[in-house]
């Protein structure tokens, strides 16, 4: 029996709760530079799903829109007082618009989903109203109490995590119908209430929940074990024409001639705005910033760099260094170097450890030995994950 109808995600993100020491409700506390819903709603960007949406609590749409805003995800669901109202809205509002098949509901404080997750739930539902990935314990167990209790056996108990899949007529008719006092912590529960079979499928150590902040620090290193180094390399020219406007670095150089071309002609920031796109193959500086288009023409090129660093960083990414090379007569780049150094790594958000700017000079040979241009050459290197 095939799935007939769309498939949602229902990502559950209307707690309350705060992480140790953090001041937004957890969902929203960052990791690795991105809010945990936004972790769980891009890991749920997968063929099989067609569309996503994510139930938050009243009041906290300013903190849902800076975190995954720019996803342009349809409109929030307003949850309820407990984890289990909010997904019984989820699904009611899921239900008023209809042609819903499947039905995945996810935590947004589980971030890392392998997409092989998403394939089995999905492929479990076949022959199940619903499926569960889950694992099985390995620690030993006992009851606690202030001092250590009896040892519970272990053999048959499982860690069953989220996303759960349900059919969905099926988990919506299994929520209507409940009627626990107390709120069930998880989907499969109301579904096996109401009678459903629930199937598993291999959990995984990524989907554990983040609940405290060693849970935050754990994930930062699980995710940078992810996470493999890449080098870019940019190299541009501009010659220098009529004008006095010369920028490099992104600065102003006071100088007697300023240099012609794309934007506002800083050879610097877009050698190394190809360096940065190069590192995750993402084409040049023209492909994102056509010259042809009469909106670059003067733009300040910061932005050039701040959207290769956005995309870099988008992908769970982050720059680890970038070292540039001005190749020119004149102007004298030292004076400036320093002042350069502290742009670039504004605009980057690094550390000025991490921003190299070196000057030479071709002994007074080729286009820049006659003073007709600027070259600049650059290299970034990357960090990001294997898969992009
Ligand atoms: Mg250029």
């Amino acid at each position: 029996m095939g799935i007939e109808g769309r498939i949602i995600a229902l990502v559950v993100a209307a707690g309350h709760g705060s992480r140790a020491g953090g001041e937004a409700p957890k969902q929203y506390a960052k990791l690795a530079g991105k809010a945990l819903v936004r972790h769980a709603v891009e890991r749920l960007r997968h063929p099989r799903i067609d569309e996503i949406r994510v139930v938050i609590s009243a009041g906290q749409q300013s903190l849902y829109t800076e975190a995954v805003g720019e996803l342009a995800l349809p409109s929030p669901i307003v949850g309820g007082a407990t984890r289990q109202d909010s997904v019984r809205n989820g699904l009611e509002a899921l239900s008023a618009v209809g042609g819903v098949g499947a039905v995945l509901i996810h935590d947004a404080a589980r971030p890392f989903l392998p997409a092989r997750v998403v394939d089995a739930l999905l492929d479990a539902l076949d022959a199940a109203d619903g499926a569960a990935p889950a694992l099985s314990v390995v620690d030993s167990l006992a009851l606690g109490g202030g001092t250590l209790g009896d040892a519970v056996p272990r053999d048959n108990l499982l860690r069953v995590q989220t996303p759960q899949a349900f059919r969905f007529d099926a988990i919506l008719a299994a929520h209507r119908g409940w009627t626990g006092d107390t709120g069930a912590t998880d989907d499969a529960q109301v579904a096996r209430a109401a009678g459903l079979r629930v199937a598993t499928v291999p959990g995984d150590a990524m989907l554990d929940k983040i609940t405290y902040a060693e849970d935050f620090r754990r994930a930062e290193q699980r995710l940078d074990a992810n996470l493999v180094s890449r080098t870019g390399l940019g190299f541009d020219v501009h010659a220098f024409a009529e004008g006095d406007e010369l920028w490099l670095g992104g600065l102003l150089i006071p100088h007697s001639r300023g240099l012609s071309g794309h934007s506002d002609a800083d050879v610097v920031l877009h050698a190394l705005t190809d360096a940065l796109l190069g590192a995750i193959g993402e084409g040049d500086i023209g492909d994102h910033f056509p010259p042809s288009d009469p909106q670059w023409r003067g733009a300040a090129s910061s932005r050039f760099v701040e959207h290769a660093r956005d995309l870099i960083e988008a992908r769970g990414g982050r720059v680890d260094h970038v070292d540039i090379t001005i190749i020119c007569e004149t102007p004298k780049i030292g004076p400036h170097r320093d002042a350069m150094r502290r742009s670039v790594a504004a605009l980057l958000r690094l550390p000025l450890p991490r921003v190299s700017i070196k000057a030479t000079t071709t002994e007074r040979l080729g286009f820049t030995g006659r003073g007709e241009g600027i070259a600049a050459q650059a290299v970034a290197t990357v960090r990001a994950p294997e898969e992009s």
